[in-house]
């Protein structure tokens, strides 16, 4: 099965630097049996959907209210990101729950609204250190995913929080049994995310039910987000 690499950019990349970095990835030669994505902030969306245009790297925000207009301030609505030529949003990722807030309850809303709408969506979900140590790493999962139905344009990542940004990386049987997990719960594909780079991207996508990669700091750079995606194309040959 094709593999998906997402690059999440954060709240990296204006738009001089994400012309840049585009025009960069344009010229890569990145593998064709691949699925890439990026997420540029939305400030760089308009921008990357025109310098990827008669690619096939996909364009994806990083949020999306549920909403299609109203006295939301400081948000963004799916006809609004339709508008702009963004193929699909994440919703749901660790630092928006962390520091925004973000309940399961508005996650659920965003999703389902936004593939209402025809977005497609990367779901994020996973849990922190402390609940991985209390042993409820499945409840955790399973109360995230409860409010979600399968669709043919949701995937999921599984996001531990305690290997986001830290160079900490779930070990490849730690990621597949939490993947396997999932897919028991909800029948979609699969990301894993949490400080993937070119030297374990490997091994963690060979894993069967890891179908992608949803990747941060990594992203970044051209060099080890064009890795990871050869990484990711050598795997699903496997
Ligand atoms: C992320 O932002 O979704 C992420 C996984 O970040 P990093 O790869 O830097 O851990």
């Amino acid at each position: 099965m094709t593999k998906l690499i997402a690059g999440n950019w954060k709240m990296f990349k204006g738009q001089r630097e994400a012309a840049v970095f585009c025009r960069e990835l344009r010229d890569a030669e990145l593998p064709a049996d691949v699925d890439v994505v990026v997420c540029p902030p939305f400030p760089s969306l308009a921008l990357a959907v025109q310098a990827l245009a008669g690619t096939e790297i996909g364009v994806f925000a990083q949020n999306c209210h549920w909403a299609a207009e109203g006295a939301f301030t400081g948000e963004v609505s799916a006809p609004m990101l339709q508008e702009l030529g963004v193929y699909g949003t994440l919703v749901g990722h660790s630092e928006r729950r962390q520091w925004f807030g973000e309940t399961d309850d508005l996650v659920a809303r965003r999703v389902s609204a936004c593939l209402e709408a025809g977005l497609h969506v990367i779901a994020c979900v996973g849990e922190t250190e402390a609940e991985r140590d209390a042993g409820e790493t499945h409840t955790v999962l399973r109360r995230q995913l409860a409010a979600l139905e399968a669709d043919d344009n949701l995937v999921v990542a599984y996001e531990p929080v305690w290997a986001i940004g830290t160079g900490r990386t779930a070990t490849p049987e730690t990621a597949e049994e939490a993947h396997e997990r999932i897919k028991e719960l909800l029948d979609v594909p699969v990301l894993y995310g949490g400080s993937v780079k070119p030297e374990n991207a490997a091994e963690l996508l060979a894993q069967p039910a890891v179908d992608g990669a949803l990747v941060g700091g990594a992203s970044l750079e051209l060099a080890s987000f064009a890795a990871i995606c050869r990484a990711a194309a050598v795997a699903a040959t496997v």
